[in-house]
């Protein structure tokens, strides 16, 4: 069990919430937080064997941290917070860290974004902590193709976790997948027809030419209108209005269907004129855009007695540098010097 000594947070001056407005006006009210750089995959586009070197764990920030991070995020006008890694849950006291920030006022949502792997002993903890909201990355169906992605036999565990988290009743229950061109693209017909037989949200995402990659530019790439026009072959797509919780996904349902299918479209159609993120990685960085290498320190100045003033200013700094949109195209070569691993996703 963590405990976390709840810190000083000295009062913001109402203007703050203001000032977390970036220069294109957009209210910052979303942080996603990395609590691990680990991950116990290797899926090929986001972390490639090799070409990773974890943190050393000094230079991870600790629970205290994070927290006192997100306090100040939420004096300053942070709604919503999604944990996510590497892979959150191998990161050990994470579920008891997830249910404290449930404490912290101003939050209105906490979440959590995982492999699924570990997710089926935290289930009900998880869910009796005041989580109800779950995010599960599953890119396929098929057990070897499943291994022949993440480098590991688990789609079991992850197909299990899925099923408990249902009957447990977390609502929504979304499913992430990343297309992928030659890889997984056949499935997508078969991802989307599970929401005809149960509630979940198969959110197709386009896939993003991050880090350090060995295929051609634009080789894996396949854009969500031709995914949306495979899925279209087996029923009709009603658009359905996202709500806040669908974040930048387009939301469709079959008739009658219990579940739901939205596509993020990240490189064709980009939704960075109502980005509200802002990320935390776990080496202490704030970044305001995942396409972008810019990022602003602040791990160093915490660990040097910054206040909880001087660090609002850093994430105003940070929301000040925060691009009008991302420069990532589909086809080009990726500038991204970070793993997505690194980023949080
Ligand atoms: N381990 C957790 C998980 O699997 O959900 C959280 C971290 S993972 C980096 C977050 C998300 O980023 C996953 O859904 C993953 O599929 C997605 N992702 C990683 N690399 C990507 C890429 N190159 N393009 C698009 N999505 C990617």
């Amino acid at each position: 069990m963590i405990s976390i000594v709840e810190p000083k947070v000295e009062k913001q001056s109402r203007s703050d919430e203001a000032r977390f407005i970036d220069p294109y006006g957009r209210k910052i009210s979303y942080l996603r937080v990395s609590v691990t750089d680990r991950c116990n995959l290797r899926c090929f586009y986001c972390r490639p064997h090799g070409v990773f070197e974890a943190l050393p764990h000094k230079d991870i920030l600790t629970y205290e941290e994070m927290y006192r991070l997100i306090k100040v995020g939420a004096d300053l006008g942070i709604k919503k917070i999604r944990i996510t890694g590497g892979e959150p849950l191998v990161r050990r006291g994470v579920v008891e860290f997830i249910t404290e920030l449930t404490k912290i006022k101003g939050l209105e949502d906490i979440s959590l974004t995982t492999n699924g792997i570990y997710l089926s002993q935290h289930l009900e903890k998880l869910y009796s902590g005041g989580i109800k909201r779950i995010n599960i990355s599953m890119d396929t169906l098929k057990k070897d193709r499943f291994r022949k992605i993440t480098g590991a036999d688990r789609f079991k565990e992850v197909w299990e976790s899925i099923q408990l988290a249902e009957k447990i009743n977390f609502q929504p229950i979304k499913i992430n997948m990343v297309v992928i061109k030659g890889i997984n693209d056949d499935e997508v017909k078969a991802m989307a027809l599970l929401t005809r037989s149960h509630p979940y949200h198969i959110r197709f995402i386009e896939y993003m030419p991050v880090g350090i990659q060995k295929q051609k530019p634009g080789d894996y790439f396949i854009s969500s209108l031709e995914i949306q026009q495979q899925i279209e072959q087996i029923g009709r797509l009603i658009p359905i209005s996202s709500n806040t919780f669908d974040g930048p996904a387009k939301m469709y349902q079959f008739e009658n269907a219990p579940g739901r299918v939205g596509f993020i479209s990240a490189m064709s159609n980009h939704f960075c004129g109502t980005c509200n993120r802002l990320r935390l990685t776990a080496g202490g960085y704030l970044k305001p855009c995942l396409l972008s290498n810019i990022k602003q320190d602040i791990k160093g100045p915490l660990r040097s007695g910054f206040s909880d003033n001087e660090l609002a200013d850093l994430f105003i700094k940070a929301i000040n540098s925060k691009p009008m949109e991302h420069q990532l195209d589909s086809t080009a070569k990726s500038f991204i010097s970070d793993q997505m691993s690194n980023i949080g996703g």
